[in-house]
């Protein structure tokens, strides 16, 4: 089978996301990433407000409205023999359960930290959710032509705070206005950085060899015996590149550079084409499913809908996970058990939509639909299994919704529900009262459930502060114990959209100690589709 005409196709296939801080980097970086794909002309125009390629992707009102993208989107382009697939992760308010999880249905991430900063905050959160899978992570460390932190103290922060080794690839050479370039340890040269040339590949000033003296001439004697000495403590003070470990992602590369100045990226590039794993063996309840199978299957992680609110269609983005899509094929929805036959799925070049005639594993189609997919769906040709892995995350953030007119709060709950199945937001309904709360990862999902209840279910709804920390999904084995620990917290208790029992936590405090006070009770932060 080794060489069969899907392996050949899953061999090309790199399939990764981007995990970063609000304003680290990323869209930047992706635009340089793209302009090295040849994907775009020139860069510059991936969040470009009010910019024609910006319009094609203004599926919602709102969108247009905040000038961002409310939703992830998917961007396939060449490099270096390599298919890539960049899967876009919301990061600002579009931040929401979607960027999470997208993290599920990617083979490895690129970590961009602000290298003035650091580790910051969303980053350790997305890295928790990497956690799920081991995914290998690439590290950018960007805005090397700013003032930034020791770089030896930013690779202990990755070690320290995110638990991962780093080896690095490239080292700076100064920084801010000093900021000269990168001597890549790889390939034992330096990389002279240009002002100037961040909208454009740029002709490369290499310097081989760090004991050439021409290093001396191109970044001046005090930088070079700098990065000398540097070395000779990195070194030796930290790690080698493995690819094992890279690929249990217990080790990360580490990458210099600046997006804005379009410099570095391409290291990364070529680190993460080289390194970073083709489309991985996918887990399901019946077996394990690999890339290079004949068959084709592939599951469901995200639901975009009002792609075009006239027609009120939604589209599913699926990860492929073996096999091959054709144009027209016949696929099994498990879920349903129905057969379908999808003749118009929609590929992602470059972030323009077209239709696929084909696609392979590690690629994202999109199918249209009415509701009747849902995130976690599998499709296969026939095979009844099930991907798993796929979760719901817990909320971060909650409101008690309520409708203007009370009559129609049946419409209310079959919004909500559907909503939820989307998989945007949560709706919880406690036990002990009437209310009805909503609980999503990011505060814009707020606005788009009112707005989206108001032109879809036609009901009006405002919402209330409520006191909600987090919210837990609980299972318990034991029947009794179980009984005994709903009488005794129901106040606490809510049914999610799913029937699922949930617990409703008012403080971290609270959560804690109730975990601590029923440790027959498994209180999860995930829960499977
Ligand atoms: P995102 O929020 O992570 O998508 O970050 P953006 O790509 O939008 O960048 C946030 C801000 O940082 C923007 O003003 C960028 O122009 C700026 N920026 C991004 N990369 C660099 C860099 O390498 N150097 C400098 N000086 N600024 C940068």
């Amino acid at each position: 089978m080794s060489n069969s005409p899907i392996q050949q196709q899953v061999d090309k296939r790199r399939t990764f996301a981007i995990i970063s801080h609000p304003d680290a980097g990323k869209t930047t970086i992706t635009e340089k990433v793209l302009l090295f794909g040849q994907a775009l002309q020139k860069a510059g125009t991936v969040k470009g407000r009010g910019s024609g390629q910006h319009a094609k992707s203004d599926w919602m009102e709102m969108e247009k409205e905040r000038g961002i993208s409310v939703t992830t989107s998917v961007m396939q382009f060449p490099f270096n023999n390599r298919l890539v697939n960049l899967l876009d992760t919301p990061g600002h308010e579009d931040f929401s359960e979607d960027t999470y999880r997208t993290l599920t249905a990617v083979d490895s991430c690129l970590m961009v930290i602000d290298a003035a900063k650091g580790v910051e905050d969303r980053t350790r959160k997305l890295m928790e959710v990497t956690r799920l899978r081991d995914t290998p992570i690439v590290t950018f460390m960007n805005k090397l032509d700013r003032d930034i932190r020791d770089p030896m103290e930013l690779l202990d922060e990755v070690e320290n705070e995110l638990n991962m080794m780093c080896a690095p690839i490239s080292w700076p050479i100064g920084c801010g206005k000093e900021f000269k370039g990168v001597y890549h340890i790889h390939r034992d040269e330096t990389i002279l950085y240009q002002t100037g040339q961040g909208h454009t590949i740029q002709e490369l000033r290499t310097v081989k060899g760090l004991d050439n003296p021409e290093l001396d001439d191109a970044v001046g004697e005090e930088l070079a015996a700098q990065l000398r000495d540097e070395l000779e403590l990195v070194l030796g003070a930290s790690n080698e590149f493995d690819l094992e470990m890279f690929l249990q992602g217990e080790l990360t590369p580490v990458f210099f550079g600046t997006a804005l100045g379009n410099f570095g990226v391409d290291h990364m590039l070529d680190g993460l084409t080289e390194w970073a794993p083709a489309p991985q063996p996918r887990a399901t309840d019946a077996r394990e499913v690999v890339a290079n199978e004949e068959k084709f299957t592939g599951f469901v992680f995200k639901i975009q809908a009002n792609m075009d609110p006239k027609h009120r269609d939604r589209i599913a983005f699926m990860r492929i996970c073996s096999g091959k899509y054709s144009k027209g094929m016949k696929m099994r929805h498990v879920r349903s058990g129905k057969d379908v036959s999808i003749s118009d799925a929609v590929t992602f070049m470059a972030g323009d939509r077209s239709h696929a005639e084909e696609a392979f594993p590690g690629d994202i189609i999109g199918l249209h639909n009415h509701g009747t997919i849902q995130i976690g769906d599998t499709f296969t040709q026939g095979e009844v299994l099930k991907f798993t892995g796929i979760p719901n995350f817990a909320p971060e953030m909650f409101r008690r919704i309520r409708l203007r007119d009370p009559l129609k709060q049946k419409q209310l709950l079959k919004g909500l529900v559907q909503l939820s199945e989307e998989g945007a937001v949560q709706v919880f309904r406690p036990l002990n009262t009437n209310d009805l709360i909503v609980g999503a990862v990011g505060v814009l999902q707020f606005d788009v459930v009112v707005a989206r209840l108001k032109s879809e279910y036609k009901v009006e709804a405002i919402y209330e502060p409520i006191s909600v920390a987090t919210a837990r999904w609980v299972e318990c084995e034991d029947g009794k114990k179980l009984d005994e620990f709903q009488r005794k917290v129901s106040t606490n208790l809510a049914l999610d959209g799913g029937d699922n029992l949930t617990y409703i936590a008012p403080t971290m405090v609270n959560l804690n100690l109730a975990i601590e006070r029923y440790p027959d009770v498994t209180f999860r932060k995930t829960r499977e589709h």
